[in-house]
């Protein structure tokens, strides 16, 4: 078994040609099994294969109806209840419509139960997605997610963050004052302009720091602070956000995009496949495949119907 982990630094495997992908994911379940705490990062491409377009690129819904105001949370808190009246109303921009829509009519797709699969097999200590549609949870994920743009299908008090869930009905009227603090009550779903709940930003702190491995998933790796997190990632040994440098190894970063992006070359390995590809493609290396070459790694295989052939 080649040990990767002895050369991997000075190597950054980027070619995308097919007998290339299928090698980088080999590379990329090598880093993970060699890992003791790999975190994932999801984005709009983990959502646009169960049909959610995403707000930027060639289709996003930004690009086909114009950039919506960024200062959205700064007029909700200025008149909530013209907010709520032009939700309910339907009286609000066309890619909040089309959105809407297409969060009605999604399900996961195979990339997100293989994620979560991954979790359950130790693999993955935690998700980060910055995706509010929520497919993860339907798709089983546990306590491991964190959503740091938050849920559209959840309610939460801007005061206190309590949240309620929807359920996936939209609601019909406004919601009263939060019960609790009397603060008004918007989606979960964090909005321009609007500070990532501060409990959920250092959740995901947490996880970052304690990470040795980052894998990231359909991120363009452009909206901040969620794409700061791969930065700090993988140039912890540089200086930290804490302005701490030094006392831990960058973390190693691997990539699941179809398309380069401004991580890409900053990454141990980068697996040019879609989400829906790639990671059920992980799982199935991390299946058939299994190799540790660090003592302190856990097991490989936590379930026996994934066992591979003798
Ligand atoms: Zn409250």
């Amino acid at each position: 078994m080649v040990t990767y982990h002895v050369v991997m630094r000075s190597i950054t495997r980027t070619s995308p040609d097919p007998a290339s992908i299928s090698s980088n994911v080999d590379f990329a379940a090598q880093l993970i099994a060699n890992s003791n705490h790999v975190v994932a990062m999801t984005g709009a491409g983990m959502s646009v294969e169960s049909g959610i377009p995403p707000f930027r690129g060639t289709n996003g819904l930004w690009t086909k109806y114009g950039t919506p105001s960024m200062d959205g949370y700064r007029q909700f808190k200025a008149d909530p209840e013209a907010y709520w009246d032009r939700q309910i109303n339907a009286q609000i921009d066309e890619h909040i419509l089309e959105l809407r829509e297409s969060l009605r009519n999604a399900k996961p797709h195979v990339g997100h139960y293989a994620l979560v699969e991954l979790v359950n097999r130790g693999h993955i200590k935690s998700v980060i997605t910055q995706n509010i549609d929520g497919l993860d949870l339907k798709a089983g994920m546990g306590e491991a997610l964190i959503e740091i743009h938050g849920n559209r299908s959840r309610l939460r008090c801007i005061g206190c963050s309590k949240r309620t869930d929807l359920n996936d009905f939209v609601p019909l009227f406004a919601p009263d004052p939060c019960e609790d603090c009397g603060e008004p009550v918007k989606f979960d779903a964090v909005m321009f302009g609007e500070p990532i709940v501060p409990e959920v930003m250092a959740a995901a702190k947490a996880e970052i720091d304690r990470a040795d491995c980052v894998v990231a998933i359909g991120t363009s790796a452009t909206v901040r602070p969620a794409s700061g997190l791969l930065w700090i990632a993988r140039h912890r040994s540089k200086g930290n956000h804490n302005g701490t440098a030094g006392l831990k190894p960058d973390a190693k970063l691997i990539e699941i995009n179809p398309n380069p992006t401004k991580l890409s070359s900053i990454c141990d390995v980068v697996v040019r496949m879609t989400a829906g590809q790639g990671v059920p493609a992980l799982l199935q290396a991390l299946t058939t495949a299994p190799s540790t070459t660090n003592s302190n790694a856990r097991p490989a295989y936590e379930s026996t119907s994934y066992r591979p052939a003798p």
